[in-house]
C-alpha cells in the first residue's frame, strides 16, 4: 500500500458505498435501525471531499484524514468502530509496520472498542478472515464474499442486532457487508 493506492482505495470504496447505499440500509432493516447506508454514505462522501481539499501526500496523512472524518461524520456504532480501525492503522504505519500488521492493528482497535469476538455476527468476523488471509498472502475476492456470507446463519451477540435475538439469524450483518466492500476495493486498488 502507498499513498496513490490509498487514495484510489478510498475513491473506489466511496463509489461502492454510494452505489450500494440502499442495499446497506436494507440489510440494516430487519436486524437494525435502517441507517447503515446513510451512515457510511455520509462518512465516505466527507472522506473523498477531504482528500480533494487537503491533498494528503503520505499514507500516514491519508490514514489520519480517514480516521478524523469517519469518527466525526459517520455516527452510530459503525463510525467509532471504523474510526478506531483507521486510527490503529495510522499508529501502526507511524511505527513502520508492514501492511498485514497495519490491518491487524486496525482489527485489534475495533475489538478494543467494541469487545466483539469472532462469531458475534459483526464486521469483526470479516476483518478477522481478511487479516489472516493477508498475513498468509492469500486474500481473494471469493474469500471476502465467503466471510461476509458466513455472518448470515449467526445469531448476533453485539450491537443493535443483538436486541432482536434469534430473529437476527438468516440475515447478513450490514457492517460485515460494508467491510467486505472495503476489502474488495482494497484488492482492486492494490492491483
Ligand atoms: P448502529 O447500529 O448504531 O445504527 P450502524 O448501523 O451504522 O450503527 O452499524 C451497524 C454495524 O456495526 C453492525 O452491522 C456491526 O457490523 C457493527 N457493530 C455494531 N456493534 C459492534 C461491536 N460491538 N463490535 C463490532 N462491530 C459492531
Ligand atoms: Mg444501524
Ligand atoms: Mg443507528
Amino acid at each position: 500500500m502507498n499513498i496513490e493506492m490509498g487514495i484510489r482505495w478510498m475513491e473506489l470504496f466511496n463509489e461502492k458505498i454510494q452505489n450500494e447505499k440502499d442495499y446497506l440500509t436494507q440489510l440494516d432493516t430487519p436486524i437494525g435501525d435502517s441507517d447503515h447506508g446513510n451512515n457510511m454514505s455520509r462518512g465516505m462522501a466527507h472522506v473523498v471531499k477531504a482528500i480533494e481539499e487537503q491533498k494528503p501526500e503520505t499514507l500516514n496523512e491519508l490514514l489520519k484524514l480517514i480516521t478524523t472524518n469517519l469518527l466525526s461524520k459517520v455516527g452510530g456504532a459503525s463510525g467509532p468502530l471504523y474510526g478506531s480501525a483507521f486510527m490503529g492503522m495510522m499508529k501502526a504505519e507511524t511505527a513502520g509496520e508492514e501492511w498485514a500488521k497495519i490491518l491487524k492493528t486496525g482489527l485489534e482497535n475495533i475489538q478494543m472498542r467494541g469487545k466483539a469476538e469472532q462469531g458475534d455476527k459483526t464486521m469483526v468476523d470479516v476483518w478477522i478472515a481478511v487479516v489472516e488471509a493477508v498475513e498468509n498472502g492469500e486474500l481473494t475476492h471469493e474469500l471476502i464474499d465467503e466471510a461476509v456470507e458466513a455472518t448470515k446463519p449467526l445469531k448476533a451477540k453485539k450491537g443493535r442486532a443483538s436486541y432482536v435475538g434469534d430473529r437476527s439469524i438468516g440475515h447478513i450483518d450490514p457492517g460485515a457487508y460494508s467491510s467486505g466492500l472495503l476489502f474488495h476495493t482494497m484488492l482492486r486498488a492494490e492491483a
